[in-house]
């Protein structure tokens, strides 16, 4: 990889001479036609997605990161992994990469790029176990990504949930195990994708990649267009042999994580229920006599299907089918038939729960399988842990519900841990230099997360108190009591509270202002999804399964319906505990941050479209990173990086200084250079106020080089020389 010249503008945003939305842009723009997609503010990554293979990585490219500080070389995700790895040995501290950006940002790519230079540069014995968990770390993202990827209109290969994975190291600093927590899978897919998307791909890679014994065996065509849930996206596949060969590669997977034969013909056998299930359609037939008419499924033989595949009674599945059991007072139970409408409804959330629960406990066996084992015990099991975050980034549709809301809140939360960790990090910073702490003024998003968040009054706490009503409540009714709860609140608006506003339509619509920007979401749905309710019945018939690996994904359907007396804690609320826990987690350890951006919306390689990204870049608070770090001081040094760099320039300092400490000799040349009122003399680093200084003095150092190089070209090296390996590096 070649170094970087100017003509690839600057390399970290903290260099602009002035923070204006069009430099920034411009610099952007710059690099990305050079190539270069990767560019710093201080040590946070901005990476934008080239869509094309750049010659960026690979062994040689991890080499020449390996081992060495954050400004040595151009800007890199492999240096940001390297960092990371490099903070977690040195102090034995936990570090995490947090990855945002909006789908097919590259957020999935990235974190693979940081696994693979983890994989890379650990383990060098050759322990059997750490290569195993290796395996299994790198393996892990191909499972994943056939249960809970999926092709849609935004990216072709888009993560259709949140994962945050940690990596556990020994003393040695080498990977001894793993954990991966999985968040809000949209599990909507199953039944209905729009038009342009598809299916999770473990769908089409079963269908197009079994052989035709398995295939029969699982009743099933080989033409996705056959099946209710797989025909929408059915012309959109990938060739069919692509197909074949990522259904490989997924056995492939499965069988180095350890898998058992057994448990992955159980994982086809689920996919194809939840396929058959997806055909089952209900007849309705009138009957003298009867309030309600008789319900039947329209092909029995579909039931048998699913009978069979998730061995289970036949009777029972037609039972769960068209009736449920409720609990009538006392401890009677009485069966109730279900309407045409209601049969679906439960079909649907069958369908849905059955795919959530396989994805879930595919997650949960690479778990198992990634668990520490060998911990050292001279450590007292104290491993370091490095966590990489790769979550849905801030979303806005047309249309946008529930699901919306819930990763719009989670980014809002993100962004609260983003703004206070860099300033605390910085405050941390001045305070071990001992440098007098400026405060800054910035966007305080903690607002906004209260609004959604907050107990008995938030957004969600409003949706769970509708929720839990009789089945009375309308989304309507919700949005009415959510207007009067934050009719004040400067973040949240609504037709109702301003009825001028035609772009929200009245009793439907409610906005929240966002730190990324407004979004309008639509209630429609808000309380059926967030009470993602599954009757007692079919949870008992999977419980009852004589597949163990099924059974095993289903423990709570052991309860009878008459001893659930506690209504199971809604979508809502699940997802709020899970971002809560997440954010402690990632609070707790040092971070890393990778910001990543979309430069256009067509997928295509060499085109950044400045509106687009100059969107991603406001939202991101990109501008708001650079002036904060600015705002203190735009960089800081260690006083022997500094002359290193430097010590050329002033003659004090060149080859070598006799001022008895680095932080002298520093104070000499800045002298010189009549710059010593810029910047702040830290215990160990130098302090750099304005990026003017760090322009002069690399212009002054650039003056100098080619002088240098032709005089050593000229003389003979003396001992004490410094060697000139490379234009932007002087090593000792
Ligand atoms: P996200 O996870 O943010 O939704 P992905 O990481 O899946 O986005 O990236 C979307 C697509 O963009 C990938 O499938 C790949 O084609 C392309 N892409 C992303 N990052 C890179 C990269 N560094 N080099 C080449 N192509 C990339
Ligand atoms: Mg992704």
């Amino acid at each position: 990889m070649d170094e970087e010249g100017p003509e690839c503008g600057k390399p970290d945003f903290v260099l602009l001479d002035q923070v204006t939305m069009e430099d920034f842009m411009e610099n952007l723009k710059l690099r990305f036609e050079k190539g270069r997609i990767y560019t710093y503010i201080g040590e946070v990554l901005v990476s934008v997605n080239p869509y094309q293979e750049l010659p960026l990585y690979g062994p040689e490219a991890i080499a020449k990161y390996q081992g060495r500080e954050l400004y040595e070389r151009p800007p890199h995700l492999y240096a940001v992994a390297n960092a990371a790895y490099r903070a977690m040995k040195r102090r034995s501290r936990d570090t995490c990469i947090v990855i945002s950006g909006e789908s097919g940002a590259g957020k999935t790519e990235a974190s693979k790029h940081i696994m693979q230079y983890i994989a890379a540069v650990t383990n060098p014995s050759q322990r059997a176990e750490v290569d195993r968990v290796k395996d299994v770390l790198l393996k892990s993202t191909c499972m994943l990504e056939a249960f809970g990827n999926a092709r849609t209109n935004r990216n072709h290969n888009s993560s259709r949930f949140g994962k945050y994975m940690d990596i556990n190291f020994d003393f040695k600093g080498d990977p001894i195990g793993g954990h991966i927590h999985s968040y809000l899978l949209e599990k909507s897919r199953v039944l209905k994708q729009h038009v342009g998307e598809r299916n999770f791909h473990a769908f089409y890679q079963v269908l197009r990649g079994c052989e035709d014994t398995e295939l029969r065996n699982l009743h099933l065509q080989r033409n996705p267009a056959v099946y209710n849930f797989t025909r929408q996206g059915a012309g959109l596949n990938a060739l069919e042999s692509d197909e074949r060969s990522h259904y490989l590669a997924v056995m492939e997977a499965m069988r180095v994580i350890g898998f058992s034969a057994e448990e992955v013909r159980s994982v086809h056998r689920i996919l194809a229920a939840v396929l058959h299930l997806g055909n089952i359609e209900f007849v309705e037939t009138e009957e003298a006599g009867l309030e309600q008419g008789h319900l039947e499924v329209a092909e029995e033989e579909l039931v048998d299907h699913v009978a069979e595949l998730t061995a289970t009674p036949r009777e029972l599945v037609l039972r769960c089918l068209l009736s449920r059991t409720v609990a009538s007072g006392g401890r009677d139970l009485i069966e109730k038939g279900h309407t045409a409408a209601e049969a679906s409804y439960a079909r649907d959330a069958c369908a849905k729960a059955v795919y959530q629960r396989l994805f879930e406990w595919v997650v949960s066996r690479i778990n198992s399988v990634m668990e520490t084992r060998d911990r050292d015990p001279r450590r007292d099991g104290k491993d370091t842990v490095i966590g990489v975050l790769d979550i849905y980034g801030f979303e806005v549709f047309p249309v946008n519900s529930f699901e919306q809301l819930c990763i719009n809140y989670c980014n809002e939360k993100l962004q609260q841990l983003f703004i206070q960790l860099i300033l605390k990090q910085e405050q941390e910073e001045y305070q071990r230099e001992g440098i007098t702490w400026q405060t800054v003024d910035y966007f305080n998003n903690a607002t906004i997360v209260e609004l959604v968040e907050r107990p008995h009054r938030g957004v969600l706490a409003v949706l769970d108190e509708a929720c839990s009503a009789a089945g009375t409540i309308t989304d309507r009714i919700f949005l009415q009591s959510l207007d009067t709860h934050h009719r004040h609140h400067p973040h949240y608006t609504s037709r109702q509270l301003c009825p001028t506003d035609k772009t929200m339509e009245f009793g439907r619509d409610f906005r929240i202002k966002h730190y990324a920007g407004d979004v309008t979401y639509s209630v429609e749905g808000f309380i059926d999804k967030n009470r993602d309710h599954l009757f007692q019945d079919f949870k008992r018939l999977m419980y009852n399964s004589s597949d163990p690996t099924l059974r095993a994904m289903w423990p709570d359907g052991q309860q009878d319906i008459t001893e659930v007396t506690k209504r199971p804690l809604t979508a809502g609320t699940l997802f709020k505990n899970s971002m809560v826990a997440l954010v402690e987690n990632l609070a707790s350890k040092e971070p890393f941050y990778v910001r990543c951006i979309k430069p256009n919306e067509d997928k295509v390689a060499s085109r950044l479209d400045e509106d687009h990204c100059r969107h991603q870049v406001a939202y991101l608070g990109l501008l708001e990173n650079v002036r904060v770090r600015r705002a203190g001081f735009a960089s800081r040094q260690p006083y022997p990086r500094f002359l290193l760099r430097y010590k050329m320039t002033c003659e004090y300092t060149w080859p070598n200084h006799l001022l008895g400490s680095d932080k002298a000799a520093v104070s000499a040349l800045l002298e010189q250079h009549g710059l010593q009122g810029d910047v702040a003399f830290g215990h160990t680093k130098l302090f750099i106020r304005s990026p003017q200084t760090l322009v002069t003095l690399e212009q002054s150092r650039a003056r100098l080089i080619p002088i240098i190089v032709l005089l050593l070209q000229k003389h003979t090296l003396k001992d004490n020389y410094v060697p000139f390996s490379d234009h932007a590096e002087v090593s000792r």
